[in-house]
């Protein structure tokens, strides 16, 4: 199967657009919060240049990915086009991709151990370029996931502002598959409340309406406006 010919047509992606932007208003005003504090970021991992354009032509312009190379592959040249938009990193990070990661991204959601501060603030000086960053939380303590251990999240925190100087807007993660995402949301936000930050990004398409009511700010949806991802 060739991605292009199982991308949804554009209208579609625009009907999708519509509906998932509808569920998070009414997911805010249930919640009592604005919509306006609420940020909707598209995954278009794996996704083929017409889904892009489909989207763009919607008027989204923040953009989740979790690869780097595939990143600039998809963006390198549109950034240049649309200079308005929003590139956030939500997969893991490898030190030796710091350079290309500070000079994409304009946030790096993905920041879970001290070596890749250290990486992270050298690429910046380097590059001339800081991103903002979160930290990621791996609040279920899964041995496979990336993400910082909650009781070690502050430390990160400290040493990411103070020792390396970044700028750290918040917290962002994955809550395990298997497990009601509920008690998880509202850990990272306890987190993130203790350490003064304003930044949640947790929530995916299956459980974003959870998340809203748990204060995220930032919830980062893939299939609900793409459709399924191809697995390459
Ligand atoms: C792929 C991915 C998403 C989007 O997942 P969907 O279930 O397709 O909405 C969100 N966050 C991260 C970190 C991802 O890797």
């Amino acid at each position: 199967m060739t991605p292009s010919s199982s991308a949804l047509p554009p209208s579609s992606i625009a009907e999708r657009v519509t509906a998932v932007r509808a569920r998070i208003d009414a997911a805010c005003r249930a919640a009592g919060r604005d919509p306006g504090d609420v940020t909707l970021t598209a995954v278009s991992k794996t996704q083929p240049p017409e889904a892009i354009d489909a989207i763009l032509g919607t008027g989204q312009r923040i953009f989740g990915e979790n690869r780097v190379q595939e990143a600039q592959g998809r963006w390198t040249e549109r950034r240049a086009t649309s200079p308005d938009l929003e590139l956030r990193l939500i997969g893991p990070l490898q030190t030796n991709k710091g350079e290309d990661a500070v000079d994409l991204f304009d946030v790096i959601e993905t920041l879970d151990r001290e070596k890749l501060a250290r990486a992270l603030a050298q690429a910046a000086e380097k590059r001339g370029r800081s991103p903002r960053v979160l930290v990621q939380v791996n609040t279920g303590a899964e041995p496979q996931k990336a993400g910082v251990l909650p009781d070690a999240a502050d430390s990160l925190i400290v040493a990411a502002r103070e020792t390396y100087g970044l700028t750290v807007d918040g917290l962002m993660c994955i809550p395990p598959a298997d497990q009601d995402a509920e008690p998880h949301f509202k850990m990272l936000r306890h987190l993130a409340d203790r350490n003064g930050l304003s930044v949640l990004s947790m929530g995916m398409s299956g459980d974003y309406e959870t998340a809203i009511r748990c204060g995220a700010t930032h919830v980062r949806v893939g299939t609900a406006l793409f459709g399924e991802r191809n697995r390459p």
